[in-house]
């Protein structure tokens, strides 16, 4: 038997680095996926290959690879933690997600790895609950198996989002909200700037924005910053924590304004609010560069409405909004500044709110 399962990659509209802090953010499935492609073994050996690297890994279900296969063998070994019979596989995968680049081609492997196991199993995907319990199980891959301290939101879109959709995420209650996205009526297109600068490439700093929005949450004696007012910021002494705390508390009402514009038809409204996003991210939460800027601020003056960096952050992608007449010289403008200052030239990609993981095909 053979099953073959694929889950998206995904674009965050706006609210970032809330999801760890019991936030609020707004992200969207990509047409972008990653397939697997899982054959079940007799023992309980795993077989792992990508067409995105060079390297295979073998080895037993228990053991941890070091590598890509950290991601794969991290979902089987929680799902087998979490008492599911999950036999050994053959897997080979296969993206059209760029990795890391701020898409999260991360989830989109977790995800359609542990949908292609759910499929092998029997388990109900059309049941929303075994959908949460799989997104849980990748978030515990990739924090606790691969050791990136990342937050939710990349795993419950990949299982959970919606096409012509983005997904209204809050992380206090685990609500999960679709909200409308008619890009193409209002003749708007989401463009991704992939500024090929790898976050994984530039050290630990996400973790170290993690563990300063904890230490700001300890110092105003509450459990995390969703609790907190922009007055109680300002009672923050450190400059560090006040500013960290600040992107944290504005982002989260970025995004609700953002549901509302959305929910208004006004693209103006949502278009300042991407702006005032990066803005925040720029000079509070200190997790722009300097191609992430180049990319924000060349497409606004060539056209885009309003633009963002997008992601975790130190590289990655950007993302405007952009009229659809406009998209082609809002490209050429920003691949021309980047040739100016030497830099690697950026990749683009239109986000088109796509489906969530999926079994494709059983043979
Ligand atoms: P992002 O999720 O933004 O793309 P991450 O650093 O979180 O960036 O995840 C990228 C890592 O995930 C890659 O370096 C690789 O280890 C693993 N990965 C993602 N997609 C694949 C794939 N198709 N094949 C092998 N490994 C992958
Ligand atoms: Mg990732």
């Amino acid at each position: 038997m053979t099953l073959v399962a694929s889950a998206p990659g995904r674009v965050n509209l706006i609210g970032e680095h809330t999801d760890y802090n019991r936030g609020l953010c707004l992200p969207l499935a990509l047409p972008q996926r990653t397939t697997v492609t899982l054959t079940p073994r007799p023992d309980l050996l795993l077989r792992l290959t990508s067409a995105q690297e060079d390297e295979g890994w073998e080895g037993p279900v228990d053991e941890r690879p070091r590598s890509w296969a950290a991601y794969v063998a991290g979902v089987v070994a929680v799902l087998r933690d979490d008492g599911l019979e999950v036999p050994g596989l053959d897997a080979s995968v296969d993206s059209d997600v760029p990795l890391g680049a701020g898409l999260s081609s991360s989830a989109a492997l977790e995800c359609a790895v542990a949908t292609g196991v759910a499929g092998l199993l029997g388990l109900d995907l059309e049941d929303p609950v075994v959908r949460r319990r799989l997104a849980r199980a990748c978030i515990r891959a990739e924090t606790e198996y691969v050791g990136a301290p990342t937050g939710g939101m990349d795993q419950t879109v990949a299982m959970l989002g919606r096409p012509g959709h983005a997904l209204l995420l809050d992380f206090d209650d685990d609500g999960v909200s679709p909200v409308g996205l008619p890009l193409e009526d209002a003749g708007l297109v989401l463009l991704v700037v992939d500024t090929r600068v790898r976050h994984t490439l530039t050290g630990g700093s996400y973790g170290d924005r993690r563990s300063e929005c904890a230490d700001a949450a300890a110092a105003l004696g509450v459990a995390s910053l969703r609790e907190v007012s922009l007055a109680d910021v300002d009672r923050l002494d450190d400059d560090i924590l006040r500013r960290r705390a600040r992107h944290i508390v504005t982002e989260n009402a970025r995004v609700r304004d953002s549901v509302v514009a959305l929910e208004a038809g006004d693209w103006t409204a949502l278009a300042a609010l991407l702006d005032a996003s990066h803005v925040s991210m720029r000079d509070d939460f200190d997790i722009s560069c300097r191609e992430l800027d180049l990319a924000v601020e060349t497409a606004r003056a060539a056209g885009a409405l309003g633009a963002r960096m997008t992601g975790g952050g130190f590289g990655g992608s950007a993302v405007g909004l952009v009229p659809n007449t406009t998209v082609d010289e809002v490209r050429r403008t920003v691949t021309a500044a980047f040739a100016d200052a030497g830099l690697r030239l950026p990749a683009y990609l239109v986000a088109i709110p796509g489906g969530a993981a999926r079994v494709d095909s059983v043979g």
